[in-house]
């Protein structure tokens, strides 16, 4: 059987191609390494507690009213999941400043926070709502292949170059509320500095106008759902599979898995960064990589820490679904400090406070996460590994009970800590980078757009967090569905 489409790996991108191929009556096959599909988008059990591995933020979904690009996507592909809108729930501690605060509620309230916390901030934040907008619309324009008119999108066109910071100091926002306003920029991965402001842009315009949800049920039952859809749609997906190597013979590419099986496909689709791809299953291709590809910066990767916690949020005192500790929240100053094995900045996340269901009654889920800049683990071995897990996971616990006058560590009934070995064992996401490409400057979804025409080698696709649009569930979902789409309609002209 010669395949249409192979789709190396079933992550979320993986899974959103193979499911708008397979809806297109095209010939797809998905190979997956991993016994379970999506990827990152995956639950782990140790004791009563089942721990999703990343999904705690769902962008881009919105609700009935305002219909996200995710939903519209999963109603594509008629697939419905329970899901639950998230408001702000904030808890924010800054050390520099020695500022400790809450933000709870919509958009508007943190809006209203803010000026509160700094008076003459509202007009920059008003403006910088709109040009979100404004950035975004032109995005989808852009996506369509329609032209972006310079009259109706004249902050598109002065902000394109922009870094984030530059451009928050061009609406003329006061410093400290670009601080307070800024930390998002460590779900991107990027200092305010470096982050393409399309980036932050965009990512903002899904907080603020499309509603972030999280889902009723688990992380592995959504990617369960998704592979299940893709099955009953005539799309066939092998686990245990790694693919270490894709050769062509004629016009006809032959994949092989490390078990020497052997299928062949009109074209490839890599659920995987490029530079994985092509150092590792593309070799004989190793020449084209494109110089854009080689010049792009890894994102930070870290150290997360499950802990199931044997009281409820109410015992324990855990009022808020998010807790956060800098150093200072001036990003590019903190970057400095997370250079450093010892840098105390930290997320917490509490999937409880917004999901009773989220672990067994009277029990708590506590995550901790701490991001790391440049190569902080470069003395890692086999000898200190794991006293090394064991002595962030300590030095994370105690940061959090001192930042923020909760116990937790007498009530931890089950703990696990994964390192970027381990993401990088899973996933195959180099370093264990957490959000593929780093979000900066030329390298945002806009340059992306215009360059991947020129960026493609014939017959091999990309999707995934590495691929058009960044990192985040929604964006790798979404570029498996938009990067078919392309191919479809290209083979239909
Ligand atoms: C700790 C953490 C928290 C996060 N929290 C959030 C959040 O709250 N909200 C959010 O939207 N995003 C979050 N993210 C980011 C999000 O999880 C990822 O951006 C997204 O899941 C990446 O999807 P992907 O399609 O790139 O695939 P991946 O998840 O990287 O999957 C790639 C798949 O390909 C398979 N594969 C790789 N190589 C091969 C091969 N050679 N042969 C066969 N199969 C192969 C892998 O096994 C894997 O299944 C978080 C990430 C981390 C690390």
């Amino acid at each position: 059987m010669i395949y249409d489409y192979l789709i190396v790996g079933a992550g979320m991108g993986g899974l959103s191609a193979g499911l708008n191929l397979a809806l297109h009556k095209k010939k797809t096959l998905i190979l997956e390494k991993n016994d379970l599909p999506g990827g990152l988008v995956t639950t782990f059990k140790r004791g009563r507690f089942e721990f999703d591995t990343s999904l705690y933020d769902v962008y881009d979904y919105g609700d009935d009213v305002h219909v996200g690009l995710f939903q519209d996507i999963l109603k594509k592909y008629e697939i419905e999941i329970e899901t639950k809108v998230v408001p702000f729930n904030i808890r924010l501690k800054d050390l520099s400043t020695r500022s400790n605060y809450v933000i709870k509620g919509e958009i508007k309230d943190f809006l209203i926070e803010l000026e509160r916390l700094n008076e003459g901030s509202i007009n920059s934040l008003r403006e910088f709502m709109k040009i979100t907008k404004e950035i975004h619309d032109a995005l989808e324009l852009l996506k369509d292949h329609e032209p972006i008119n310079k009259e109706e999108y004249p902050n598109f066109y002065k902000y394109l170059e922009y870094d984030a910071l530059s451009a928050l100091k061009d609406l003329q926002m006061p410093e400290e509320t670009i601080n307070r306003m800024g930390f998002f920029w460590l779900e991107l991965g990027s200092p305010l500095n470096k982050l393409s402001f399309i980036d932050f842009a965009i990512f903002m315009y899904k907080i603020i106008f499309k509603k972030d949800v999280v889902l009723l049920n688990n992380a592995l039952d959504f990617s369960l759902k998704l592979a299940a859809r893709f099955q009953e749609l005539g799309g066939r997906l092998y686990y245990n599979s790694l693919v270490v190597s894709v050769t062509k013979k004629g016009k006809i590419y032959i994949v092989k898995t490390q078990d020497d099986l052997e299928y062949k496909a009109k074209h490839i689709i890599f659920n995987t960064s490029k530079r994985y791809a092509y150092s590792n299953i593309l070799k004989e291709h190793e020449k084209e990589i494109n110089k854009l590809e080689n010049a792009r910066s890894l994102s930070p990767n870290g150290v997360i820490v499950y802990l199931g916690l044997n009281r409820s949020i109410e015992e324990l005192g855990l009022k808020n679904y998010k807790y956060y500790q800098f150093n200072t929240l001036n990003s590019e100053k903190n970057v400095g400090y997370m250079m450093n094995i010892n840098h105390e900045t930290f997320s917490a996340v509490v999937p409880n406070v917004v999901n009773p269901k989220a672990s067994p009654k009277n029990t708590t889920i506590l995550i901790l996460k701490k991001i790391f800049f440049g190569d902080v683990f470069q003395n890692l071995n086999k000898s200190n590994y794991k006293s090394f897990k064991e002595e962030v996971a300590e030095d994370l616990i105690t940061k959090f009970e001192e930042a923020f006058k909760i116990d937790i560590r007498e009530f931890i009934e089950e703990i696990e800590v994964a390192t970027p070995i381990t993401i990088e064992r899973y996933t195959n996401s180099i370093n264990g980078s957490f959000y593929g490409y780093m979000a900066k400057g030329y390298d945002n979804p806009i340059h992306r757009l215009i360059s991947y025409p020129d960026e493609e080698v014939k017959d091999f696709s990309f999707v995934g967090a590495s691929s058009l649009f960044g990192a985040n569930v929604d964006n790798a979902f979404y570029s498996g569905y938009y990067i078919t789409e392309e191919l479809l309609n290209k083979k239909e002209n």
